[in-house]
C-alpha cells in the first residue's frame, strides 16, 4: 500500500476505533502487541530473553503475566542502545531515521523510528485537531527551533497542515517561526499572517498575553495547541482572556509520538490506545487504580526498529477513569511531572515534587522559577502581577519547606521576567547548583 493511502486508511480507523466497545479495543491491542512482542523476541537481542514471562510453553502469549515483563528504564536506552535496534524490519515498515532527546535532565538518548511512526503521529495529530474542530484551510504557526530560514519576518512556510486528501486540509497554510523571535515580533507575525494556530510551550503563550494586552494589541487565535510544560489554569486563562482562544495540551514523548490529548469535557487526556499501550504503575510495576498515581509505562506498537516494551519515559500521571463523552479511548487524569530528581539535599535525599499552584496566589504572582543555587540554597525568582501590592513571602516560605527540605534557606527576587534557557524553553525547576559543580 502506498503511503498516503496507509495514511489515510489509519486516520479514517481511528475517526472510528475511538467509539469502539472497550472489548474491542483491548482485542485490537492484544493484536499489535503480539506482533511486537514476536518481532522483538526474534530480531531484538535485548529483548529476546526479557519477554520470556508473558510467553508460553506453545508460543502463545499470557496477557495476566504482563506485569512481569521488566520496565525498561532510561538508562537501559543509553547503556543498551545497540543492543536494542532490530536486525530486520516486518515487511511495509520501512526507512529508519534517528531522533535525539535530551530532557531538561539527565543524559540525552537516541531512538531509531521507521515510517510507521510518523504516519501514526499524523493521524494521531489530526484526530486531536477535528476533536477541537480546528479548521484546516486556515493558518497555523508552530514556534519551533532556531533555523536561520524561520527567522521573523518571513518564517519558513510549509504548506499545508491537514491531510492532503481533505478539500480543507489542501487548502491551508502553515509556517515555523524561530524561537529567537521577539514577543512583539511574533504577536505582529500572527498578525500579519493571519494565523487561527499557534503552537508554542504554555508559558510562552502566558508571556505573549500579557504582552499583547500591556501594548494594548487586539490580536486573537481560534485555538493554541501545547505540549510537554504544563499548563497551569492562570495560563489557560490569560489565553482565553486576550486572544480568545481554547487550548489543547496534548501529551507526546519522542520515544513514543502522540500519546493523548486533551478530551473537551476536561476531565483529562484520550489515550491515542490504537498506537500506544500506556499503563501508570506502582513501584512493582502494576497499574494503580483511577485516581491514583504512577509512573508512566508506554509500549507504542509501530516502533519495530528500536522497540519500547514496557519504557518508562520518566512521567508522573494519575490514572483516568472512564469517559462520558462517548470515547472508549482509556484516560490518564493529568501527567503531574517527572520522575526525575530536581532538587537535591547534601545528605542525599532529592525530590521531584512541584510547589503547589496555591503557592502563586499567596505571592500574587505571574511567573516563578525555583532554583537550587547552593547545597541548602534556593531562590524563588518570580513576576509580580502588581508591582505595588507584594504578596505573603512568609506563607510562601512555609510552603516551600513543607514541599522540599526544611532545613534550607530560601531567597526571594522579584524580577520583570524570567529568562528563557538557551534552548529556548521556560523552565520553572532548575537546578544550578548541580549543573555548575
Ligand atoms: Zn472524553
Amino acid at each position: 500500500m502506498k503511503p498516503a493511502d496507509l495514511q489515510r486508511q489509519f486516520f479514517e480507523m481511528l475517526m472510528e476505533s475511538q467509539y469502539w466497545s472497550p472489548a474491542a479495543l483491548i482485542d485490537y491491542q492484544r493484536s499489535q502487541l503480539a506482533q511486537l512482542l514476536r518481532h522483538a523476541r526474534k530480531h531484538v537481542p535485548f529483548y529476546e530473553r526479557r519477554l520470556d514471562p508473558v510467553f508460553t510453553a506453545t508460543g502463545d502469549i499470557d496477557w495476566d503475566r504482563w506485569h512481569e515483563i521488566p520496565i525498561v528504564t532510561r538508562a537501559d536506552m543509553a547503556d543498551h542502545r545497540e543492543a536494542m535496534l532490530a536486525r530486520e524490519l516486518p515487511p511495509g515498515h520501512g526507512a529508519t531515521g534517528t531522533v535525539e532527546t535530551s530532557g531538561s535532565t539527565g543524559r540525552p538518548i537516541r531512538i531509531t523510528t521507521n515510517r510507521l511512526t510518523a504516519i501514526a503521529a499524523n493521524a494521531n495529530r489530526w484526530r486531536a485537531h477535528r476533536t477541537y474542530e480546528l479548521d484546516w484551510s486556515r493558518t497555523y504557526t508552530a514556534r519551533d527551533g532556531y533555523a536561520v530560514a524561520a527567522e521573523w519576518p518571513h518564517g519558513q512556510p510549509l504548506g499545508p497542515w491537514g491531510p492532503g486528501w481533505d478539500a480543507h486540509g489542501a487548502r491551508g497554510t502553515s509556517y515555523r517561526i524561530s524561537r529567537a523571535t521577539g514577543v512583539e515580533q511574533m504577536l505582529e507575525f500572527i498578525e500579519r499572517t493571519d494565523s487561527a494556530y499557534l503552537s508554542t510551550g504554555p508559558k510562552i503563550l502566558h508571556v505573549y498575553a500579557l504582552e499583547a494586552e500591556r501594548l494594548g494589541l487586539e490580536v486573537r487565535l481560534a485555538c493554541v495547541l501545547t505540549h510537554g510544560e504544563g499548563a497551569n489554569a492562570a495560563d489557560r486563562a490569560a489565553v482565553k482572556r486576550v486572544f480568545g482562544a481554547a487550548m489543547m495540551e496534548t501529551y507526546s514523548s519522542k520515544e513514543a509520538g502522540q500519546i493523548g490529548y486533551p478530551c473537551r469535557l476536561g476531565h483529562g487526556l484520550h489515550v491515542n490506545a490504537e498506537s500506544v499501550f500506556v499503563e501508570i504503575v506502582d513501584e512493582q510495576g502494576r497499574a494503580v487504580g483511577p485516581g491514583q498515581s504512577g509512573r508512566i509505562v508506554v509500549t507504542p506498537f509501530v516502533s519495530t526498529a528500536q522497540p519500547l516494551i514496557r519504557y518508562a519515559q520518566g512521567d508522573l500521571a494519575r490514572a483516568g477513569g472512564s469517559c462520558l463523552c462517548g470515547r472508549s479511548l482509556p484516560m490518564i487524569g493529568a501527567v503531574e511531572g517527572r520522575t526525575t530528581a530536581i532538587f537535591v539535599h547534601p545528605d542525599g535525599r532529592s525530590v521531584s515534587r512541584m510547589l503547589n499552584e496555591s503557592g502563586r496566589d499567596l505571592l500574587r504572582c505571574t511567573f516563578w522559577q525555583i532554583a537550587q543555587v547552593g547545597p541548602l540554597d534556593f531562590e524563588l525568582r518570580y513576576v509580580p502581577s502588581d508591582w505595588d501590592a507584594p504578596g505573603d513571602e512568609a506563607a510562601a516560605e512555609a510552603l516551600f519547606r513543607s514541599t522540599f527540605f526544611p532545613d534550607s534557606r530560601l531567597r526571594f527576587c522579584r524580577v520583570r521576567e524570567i529568562p528563557l534557557t538557551p534552548g529556548g524553553k521556560f523552565l520553572e525547576y532548575v537546578n544550578e547548583w548541580a549543573t555548575g559543580r
